[in-house]
């Protein structure tokens, strides 16, 4: 990945993509203590726009101060860099990767006048679960591994760290030829995969984890809302694993993984074994909504 043509934002300039480059006694190599974000921006009848950019600056401003992290930038000016990078790559559709970590000012945890630095990265990059599987859907197991614990790591920030756990329950799944991990928390109720959030139907209500042990996802409060415009019900609880097994379709949500239908849990299917209506409802309204091809909340789109 380091060796492309391009540029990124590294420290407030516009860096080739090749140099962007730190040292490696970075702090946050070492110890994890870093936050980032993963937004996307789509290609609209308009022009290439950024969806919920505002809402995923101050998310990563969120995370930041929950790890303890000086940021030396506004949140506009985060803003206005991730559209500024976006240009001059000439991108028209991207994921953006912005990344706020410690440099090698100092090293073992006690290290102190660690400086904050900030990269943003874009790329073109597809379908994360697979372009076939928006419509398919895919199959799901649960992980041996236990979502964190709200007072061992903060799910409310998006820190390095935290996806160390995510990996673990991944690569457990990959392995044994599951398409995504099912993660559930200390109590043993479903929290989330390893980088979606999870929504469970049962005819015209929806129900996801409450945000204990999942991240505050931006696509998750987007279909919360977009349900309730379409007059389901939406409850934030508890849910257990057997929930899933008997209800009408569930789907993960990600700006990566968009609206990502669940066909299959621990070998049982979901509902039909297919995507489901109401999945497929959201799914094209949220498409139609982050490729400007709707009318509704037009405030959710930055417009490079
Ligand atoms: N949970 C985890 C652990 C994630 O990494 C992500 C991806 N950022 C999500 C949920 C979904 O969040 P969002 O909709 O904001 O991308």
């Amino acid at each position: 990945f380091a060796d492309r043509d391009g540029f990124i934002w590294y420290d407030g300039k516009l860096v080739p993509w090749r140099e962007a480059t730190t040292h490696v006694l970075t702090y946050t190599l070492h110890y994890g203590v870093g936050c980032f974000e993963g937004v996307r921006a789509y290609e609209t009848p308009s022009g290439t726009a950024i969806f919920r950019l505002q809402d995923h600056t101050k998310r990563l401003f969120g995370s930041a101060k929950i790890l303890g992290m000086a940021m030396p930038y506004s949140e506009d000016e985060i803003s206005e860099a991730q559209l500024e990078v976006l240009r001059a790559n000439k991108l028209s559709e991207a994921y953006i990767r912005p990344m706020v970590f410690y440099g090698a000012e100092g090293m073992g945890l006690r290290a102190d006048g660690l400086k904050t630095h900030v990269i943003i990265a874009p790329w073109a990059w597809g379908s994360y679960l697979g372009a076939e599987n928006l419509q398919r859907g895919i199959r799901v197991r649960t992980s041996s591994f236990t979502r964190h614990y709200v007072n061992s790591a903060m799910c409310r920030a998006k820190a390095n760290g935290n996806y160390i756990n995510s990996m673990f329950a991944l690569n457990e799944v990959l392995r044994d030829g599951y398409d995504e991990a099912l993660m559930l928390d200390t109590t043993g109720h479903i929290a989330e995969g390893s980088a979606e959030n999870i929504f469970v139907v049962y005819g015209k209500a929806l129900h996801t984890p409450d945000l204990n042990s999942c991240l505050d996802g931006i696509t998750r409060r987007t279909v919360m809302q977009l349900a309730r415009d379409f007059g389901y019900t939406v409850t934030e609880r508890r849910i257990t694993r057997d929930e899933l097994y008997i209800c009408d379709e569930a789907f993960f949500t990600g700006t990566a993984a968009e609206i990502t239908p669940i066909r299959e849990v621990d070998n049982r299917p979901v509902g039909t074994g297919t995507r489901g209506p109401v999945t497929e409802q959201l799914q094209t309204a949220y498409l139609n909504l982050v490729k400007g091809r709707s009318d509704h909340y037009p405030d959710w789109l930055a417009y490079i």
